[in-house]
């Protein structure tokens, strides 16, 4: 018999034991009866009755009624999983990551396992999967592996009404692959009306409502238009958190530099209200937001503080915040814009749509009766504010898409079946972009170099850049750089008590002016050396997450480089190597000094600038290439590296001519002599 210290031992374990058990199983219960109680729940059985009628079903239903979250249980519950995998497209990142979080929780199963997701460059999922919320551009790149996506037995395209890119090619692809695919359940869901037109293009499918909860919204305007709608949305928020009755306040701005600046701002001002004012909380999110800071925003908000969240357009219809109130909309989104006659394609602050006005004013009436402060006036709603927002299709470089379906062996790209077709014009220039690449030949078929471009899941600049690097010999140097490329601008930070420092530090990677590119090849390479220390991140005022995450991805860009057989190889001595294997990437991004220190891109005589944050802005090199545009108060042009303008007749003889890179300017230079 065990003595009785044991016995106690053993009695007090087991008691630890089933707490914690028990608490599991309240939470757990407490998740269930969560999911009971949303709008969808009392429409489960028919809803399943419908799909197993029906193999391709609209689904309308109001942001937040539990479309994307339980539909795809139910079907696992009703057995859909047995014969493949539930795919549910999402068209953010954020909203495919906390969504699936959401369902792991909800099914007590641990992220990656029965639920994953996956998104560009990260791939939680396992062999267990069996629901899997994936963005809709990366559930277009598996048809790529998987042309009939046997391994689903259904696809859920969900917030098919933000009809973006991947969405609307997805359209065409999976109308297609239902036809000889019979026992693939195709789901359409969307949270605005215009159902009908995906009914109609999904040859008359049955449209299915939920209809949602709402509450009264109490519809703001300005008297006046702001001139300042960032302050305007503080003062507004500030106003309502000492005026007005408890409940949450959703503020819906561009993107992450304006949610900083309003973070901060708030910060600053809230510390002035004095402890008789209840907390505020500010929760910002956006697409970068780190993973372990987006479940922030969904934790409720303790008794007696409030909650505003600061957000990009995700929260009007893909992420639902409960205990939103008041929403503050100051009525801009940040949109993609691109020219077909010069191909260039910028991020535009741009007014919203009166769908979207809508949508927005929608997240405060979710759980009572709400408030909308709109900070534009009721004429400017009227008159200036369109219908419906753009679909994407027709307001983006389409060069991506036509090579992906090329890849297909989609070629008669005029006649696909687009649910709104692009213009004619962005269908031209992507194929003629992509044959100045060599992705495809003068028959528009792919070649072998569009085919090995096609495996990398970037933009055909950026994968052509990768797969010439090979004839450099520089591909490890050139992945490095690609990889930090796609990180973005938050790579370097910048205190505002250490301006100084940081810039320093920032500096010492452009020794030589050897251009951007080569910069952010030496920050990489450097934190290698360092066997990738945080502290020498800090050091060099550096984002430590930043740079992990692009050690990921260029990880999986040298997976993808084997795959494509290109050798991994070294050139760094070799500056040029490098520099040409940009250039061959991205020669029709090439732009000339003028003689007042702007800029003329070589092909389309557009002026631009050198962004402010580039090493080269002092310098100003006769010529350069650089990775994009980007529009603020002047079109600038970010991250830029100095090219020599025979290397664009050497490198793309059928896109440039020798007169095109004449230096006509006064202060002559003799061929060759760059300026390194
Ligand atoms: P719909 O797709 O119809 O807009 P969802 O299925 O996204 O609706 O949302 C249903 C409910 O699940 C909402 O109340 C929402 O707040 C909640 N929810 C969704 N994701 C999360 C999450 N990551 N954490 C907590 N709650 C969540
Ligand atoms: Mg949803």
């Amino acid at each position: 018999k065990a003595s009785v210290m044991d016995g106690d031992k053993f009695d007090y374990d087991e008691m630890e034991d089933s707490i914690e058990k028990s608490k599991a199983k309240s939470a757990s219960e407490a998740l269930q009866a969560e999911r009971k109680k949303l709008p969808i729940y009392a429409y489960r059985d028919e809803l399943l009755k419908a799909v197993e009628k029906y193999q391709v079903l609209v689904i309308v239903g109001e942001t937040g009624s539990g479309k994307t979250t339980q539909i795809p249980q139910y079907l696992h519950e009703a057995g859909y999983t047995k014969h493949g995998m539930i795919a549910c497209t999402q068209p953010r990142r954020v909203a495919a990551m906390s969504v699936s979080a959401r369902v792991a929780q909800e099914l007590g199963v641990k992220l990656g396992h029965e639920v994953g997701y996956s998104i560009r460059f990260e791939d939680c999922t396992s062999d267990k999967t069996i629901l899997k919320y994936m963005t809709d551009g990366m559930l277009l790149r598996e048809f790529l592996g998987e042309p009939d996506l046997a391994s689903y037995s259904v696809v859920m395209v969900d917030e098919a009404h933000e009809r973006t890119l991947s969405t609307d090619i997805l359209f065409g692809l999976v109308k297609d692959i239902s036809r000889f695919r019979p026992d693939l359940k195709l789901l359409i869901s969307s949270a605005t009306l215009d159902a009908e037109k995906f009914s109609d293009y999904f040859d008359s499918a049955p449209i299915f409502k939920i209809p949602g909860r709402r509450y009264p919204v109490e519809i703001h305007f300005t008297k006046a238009p702001e001139a300042d709608y960032l302050d305007a949305a503080i003062v507004t928020s500030l106003q309502i958190h000492v005026t007005q009755p408890p409940g949450d306040i959703l503020i819906f701005l561009t993107g992450q530099e304006e949610i900083e600046t309003a973070e901060e701002i708030l910060k600053h001002r809230t510390r002035g209200l004095g402890t008789k004012i209840a907390e505020l909380i500010i929760c910002p999110i956006y697409a970068n937001l780190p993973t372990e800071l987006q479940a922030k925003i969904f934790e409720p908000t303790p008794e007696g503080a409030r909650k505003v969240v600061l957000a990009t357009n995700i929260a009007e219809t893909s992420l639902t915040i409960d205990g939103i109130k008041y929403v503050i909309d100051p009525g801009f989104v940040k949109m993609k814009s691109y020219n077909p006659k010069t191909g260039m394609e910028s991020l535009l602050v741009s007014p919203i749509s009166k769908a979207s006005a809508m949508q927005r004013a929608g997240r405060s009436g979710r759980t009572g009766p709400g408030k909308c402060f709109r900070l534009y006036t009721a004429y400017n709603y009227q008159n200036d504010l369109d219908d419906n927002t753009v679909p994407e299709i027709q307001r983006t470089n389409l060069a991506n898409v036509v090579l992906t379906l090329k890849s297909l062996g989609i070629h008669d790209l005029l006649h696909f079946d687009f649910m709104d077709p692009p213009p004619a014009e962005a269908l031209l220039k992507a194929l003629e972009l992509l044959f100045a690449l060599s992705a495809l030949n003068k028959l528009g078929e792919l070649t072998k170099v569009g085919r090995r471009m096609a495996e990398f899941p970037v933009d055909p600049m950026l994968s052509k850049m990768i797969v010439v690097s090979e004839k450099y010999k520089c591909s490890e140097d050139i992945i490095s750089i690609a990889a930090m490329l796609s990180i973005g601008n938050s790579i370097f930070y910048r205190p505002k008590d250490k301006q100084v420092h940081a810039d320093n530090a920032r500096l010492n990677f452009h020794t030589g002016n050897v251009g951007d590119h080569i910069a952010l090849l030496k920050v990489y390479n450097s934190w290698k050396e360092t066997n990738y220390s945080t502290q020498w991140c800090y050091e060099n005022y550096i984002q430590v997450r930043s740079m992990k995450r692009a050690r990921d991805i260029r990880d999986q860009l040298a997976g993808l480089l084997e795959r494509v057989e290109i050798e991994l190889t070294t050139n760094s001595s070799d500056l040029d190597a490098i520099k040409k294997s940009i250039t061959s990437g991205f020669f029709p991004h090439s732009a000339k000094l003028q003689k007042n220190g702007s800029y003329r891109t070589v092909k389309h005589a557009q002026t631009v600038h050198i962004h402010p944050s580039s090493g080269l802005a002092q310098v100003l090199p006769r010529w350069a290439v650089y990775h994009e545009l980007v529009l603020t108060t002047k079109e600038y042009m970010r991250q830029i590296t100095e090219l020599k303008p025979e290397w664009l007749v050497e490198i793309a003889p059928h896109y440039y001519q020798l007169k095109d890179v004449e230096d006509t300017s006064s202060k002559k230079m003799p061929r060759g002599e760059g300026r390194a």
